[in-house]
């Protein structure tokens, strides 16, 4: 069996693995990402790409987490379209979160004046919802807008990273599934593929919510599970919308070729991805509601993915409790593409050796039988 020396191995390729790669490379470490399938194929492919928190662990730390990850985007977006050829289609457009009924809005108008929806954010009465935008329904009551929320195409976002992680020195790989760790005593020294090993001194995994079996089978405890979404991607006829709409369940972003992505369904399924005709109609039934027309579009195409889920919804990031050589960066749930610039860069301090502070609050020690 052939075996290949690198500084670190990321094991999966979606946008967490890729992004840890892409701020390895820029630091200089030799890094090799191993992906059992193709770049950026599985959740990371199946998200809507929108770069405001959705939901996950509350707390100082995880909102610290998030706003350092949307703010690093603006600088991010320009550096990754020169360093990689791929344009992220990235765009400050703005959300509407919008109040359904009359409960709904006293509650949201409420936030808004207290300053809990962010400080940029400003309540829209019914008449400047139609006016920003008139496709959505006439009966929608107000809305909070938040300015400063962002979208990318999540669908080139992986490929940005892995081709600029290649252009600065990494190895990607691609139709390598890593079968196994290599180990002696309770050091981790490497990556067993079918007829190849890579050795390394860092191994990190970041595998989604296959992680938690790579991790089993050295008997090491990741609590990440799969997390079923499905997104619907509509051309909509007549009108289209230009920010990102929030409303009741269900989420309308906006896509630079004018499609509509609609979704997104939250379901405990295990490792099952399908598409089911359930999801179709409960996502087309909330999109109707938010935007009539929307029943006469063209379904494009849809899609499933498993976010990553931890018992907490926040990530799980850093060594691996009871290993030497050990890393992990997985448990993203709603947040992986936004909270992919800000855990590349953590990672990548990590490893080498910087000790970043807020790192701490993530690590895989805050579980039970960790
Ligand atoms: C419908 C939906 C909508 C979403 N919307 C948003 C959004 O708007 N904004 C946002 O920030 N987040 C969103 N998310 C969440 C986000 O997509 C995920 O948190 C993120 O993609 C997780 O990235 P990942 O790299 O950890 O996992 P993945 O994308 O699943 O990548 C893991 C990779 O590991 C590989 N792998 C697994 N096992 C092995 C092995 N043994 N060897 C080698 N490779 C292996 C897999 O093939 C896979 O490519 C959404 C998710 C879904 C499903």
């Amino acid at each position: 069996m052939m075996t290949a020396n690198t500084d670190a191995i990321i094991i999966g390729g979606g946008v967490i693995g890729c992004s840890i790669a892409y701020h390895l490379a820029k630091a200089g470490v030799s890094a090799t990402l191993l992906e059992r399938g193709e770049i950026g194929m599985e959740a990371s492919n199946a998200a809507s790409g929108i770069l405001s928190s959705i939901s996950g662990g509350a707390g100082g730390a995880y909102t610290r987490l998030v706003n350092a990850s949307a703010k690093m985007f603006h600088t991010l977006a320009p550096e990754l379209a020169e360093a990689s050829g791929v344009d992220i289609e990235f765009a400050q457009c703005g959300e509407l979160l919008l109040a359904l009924d009359e409960n709904e809005a006293t509650a949201l108008y409420a936030a808004t004046m207290e300053g809990e929806s962010g400080e940029d954010a400003q309540w829209f009465t019914a008449k400047a919802v139609r006016d920003m935008e008139p496709a959505l329904s006439e009966s929608i009551v107000g809305a909070v807008y938040t300015p400063e929320v962002c979208r990318l195409n999540n669908q080139r976002l992986s490929a940005a990273y892995a081709r600029a992680a290649t252009r600065l020195g990494a190895t990607v790989r691609e139709h390598a599934e890593v079968i196994g760790l290599v180990r002696s005593g309770l050091r981790i020294s490497g990556a067993r593929l079918h007829n190849e090993e890579f050795s390394a001194d860092h191994v990190i995994i970041a595998a989604g919510p296959w992680s938690r079996t790579i991790a089993d089978a050295i008997g090491g405890y990741l609590p990440v599970r799969p997390v079923r979404g499905v997104n619907l991607n509509l051309q909509p006829v007549g009108g289209s919308i230009r920010s990102v709409v929030h409303g009741g369940w269900g989420l309308l972003v906006p896509r630079n070729d004018g499609s509509i992505l609609a979704g997104t369904t939250v379901e405990e399924a295990d490792y099952d991805c399908r598409v089911t005709a359930g999801a179709v109609q409960d996502i087309m039934n909330m999109s109707e509601q938010i935007m009539p027309s929307l029943r006469d579009a063209r379904l494009n195409w849809t899609i499933a993915g498993l976010r990553p889920g931890s018992p907490d919804d926040a990530p799980i990031l850093g060594a691996v409790p009871g290993w030497d050589g050990l890393h992990v960066a997985t448990g993203h749930y709603r947040n992986g593409i936004l909270l992919s610039a800000i855990t590349g860069s953590l990672m990548a301090e990590h490893i080498i050796g910087k000790k970043p502070k807020l790192i701490e609050h993530f690590s895989p020690r805050r579980f039970k039988g960790a």
